[in-house]
């Protein structure tokens, strides 16, 4: 037994715990969980604890179904709305096969595979989440239309105490889990709030990302709202994304940095957003993964139209512009260590351990292949001509799921990425929400054609 496992099990003991919660992520990025009593963790860490897959989206066929989950000691945390006596932990799980390999539908083992690649070339991935949701009034269980918890807007402060309390209640609860908050706000949308996690590794983002959403639903839960993560839940307000900083590092030396280049941009950092550039396209159904995702990520700031507000539409990338897919801050002098690229195209409703794994994925090989960047965007990209925007060589995102899921069952990066396993099962899944939404005549239609046609 390692010292952190010794840590935990001393800590069930002095902090009663009497139940321990196995976290991990189905295909499409739910959280699951098993809850096992402490005195089973022992062979827990040891051999597993088996369950039944064929149970869980996108995991197994019924005939191929037992598989054990190992939790990971270093995810240990007590859960801070379960923290009196006898409380309630935590642990992240890697998915294993019977025979103890590492099962190829687990998207946390997705994600580990993707952070070796980097590692073998010698680079750690820092990630850093701006993570949207709405606060509504209540959960409509019915479909009906939803109403917002308040009718502030961007970096309002007002007395209506629904977002202000909420957010300090959800910072505290994140921060005694061990998730450092860098920013919060109330968001442009009413009801619509921000909360930016601080940079770590990938992987660590991904799972506190999982915890984050459980979190703001517990807390909307006590304070008498409901929180959602729905990229687009009003047809007139922004939807929510989430916006991620990225950064590679050697050592401790930022690799995306060079001293005197243009925007302090190193050639590793020009290619890999050459890399994100090019696969954009084909990993758009994993970074939004949504029919709901594409009500978002079209038409800018056109708020009239029902668009996206501040949500890209264009592959490109800028220098401090918004309307770009990616955006590369503005380099703060002394800030050596926070040089890094911003992409804006994904939504709150991810699965984060697969959205940054094809995010690294494609950064990667356009280092890999010395990709050269093109210019960046210097105009409001939504602001152009479709010819001028054809001119540039600016390609639009693509337009619905069905395209998205087209583009991306001809990509070998992503099939790569992914695994077959978790590629065909994501391709199919997706496919099924694609034509079930196909096949629903919607108000739109009912609105527009039921009286005049
Ligand atoms: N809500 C916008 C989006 O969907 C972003 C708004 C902002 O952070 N400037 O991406
Ligand atoms: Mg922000
Ligand atoms: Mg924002
Ligand atoms: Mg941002």
């Amino acid at each position: 037994m390692d010292k952190q496992q010794e840590f935990v099990l001393r800590t069930l003991e002095e902090r009663d715990i009497r139940f321990v919660r196995l976290w991990f992520s189905d295909v499409l990025g739910f959280l699951k969980s098993v809850a096992v009593a402490p005195a089973e963790l022992e062979q827990a860490f040891n051999e597993g604890i088996g369950f039944d897959g064929s149970a869980i989206e996108g995991f197994a066929r019924v005939y191929e179904s037992d598989m054990l989950v190992q939790p990971d000691p270093g995810t240990f945390q007590i859960l801070p709305w379960r923290a009196e006596s006898p409380g309630t932990a935590r642990m992240f799980c890697d998915i294993a096969m019977p025979d103890g390999s590492p099962s190829y539908a687990d998207p946390r083992y997705v994600l580990k595979r993707t952070l070796e690649r980097a590692s073998d070339l010698g680079f750690t991935f820092y990630t850093h989440p701006e993570i949207e949701f709405f606060l509504l009034q209540d959960k409509p269980t019915d479909g009906s239309r939803p109403t917002p918890a308040d009718t502030s807007g961007y970096f309002d402060h007002t007395p209506q105490p629904v977002g202000h309390d909420f957010r300090r209640q959800a910072i505290t609860m994140l921060e005694s889990m061990g998730i450092s908050v860098e920013f919060s706000h109330h968001e442009g949308g009413p009801g619509q709030q921000e909360i930016d996690l601080r940079y770590a590794d990938a992987l660590s983002t991904a799972d506190n990302i999982m915890t984050f959403r459980l979190v703001m639903k517990e807390v909307a839960l006590e304070q008498g709202v409901h929180a959602t993560f729905m990229p687009k839940p009003f047809s007139e307000h922004p939807g929510s994304g989430m916006h991620t900083h990225l950064s590679l590092f050697e050592g401790d030396r930022n690799a995306f940095y060079e001293a005197g280049a243009e925007y302090q941009l190193s050639k590793t950092g020009r290619s890999f957003i050459a890399g994100l550039l090019k696969y954009a396209g084909e990993t758009c159904a994993v970074t939004n993964q949504w029919v709901n995702s594409y009500k978002r990520i079209w038409g800018g700031t056109q708020r009239t139209a029902g668009a996206g507000g501040e949500a890209p539409s264009y592959i490109c990338w800028g220098h401090n512009n918004r309307s770009a897919l990616i955006r590369v801050p503005m380099y703060k002098p002394g800030k050596d260590q926070s040089t890094r690229v911003e992409v804006r195209s994904l939504d709150s409703a991810c699965n984060p351990y697969l959205a940054y794994a094809v995010i690294l994925a494609a950064g990667l090989k356009g280092i890999e292949d010395s990709l050269e960047l093109p210019a960046g965007a210097e105009d409001d990209v939504w602001a152009l001509s479709d010819s001028e925007r054809r001119a540039l060589g600016i390609r639009p995102l693509p337009q619905n799921l069905g395209e998205a899921i087209d583009l991306m069952e001809r990509s070998e990066l992503v099939a790569e990425t992914l695994g077959e396993h978790v590629f065909s099962f994501f391709l199919a899944n997706k496919r099924q929400e694609w034509e079930s939404y196909r096949a629903e005549v919607t108000p739109f239609e009912l609105r527009n054609n039921l009286h005049t046609l």
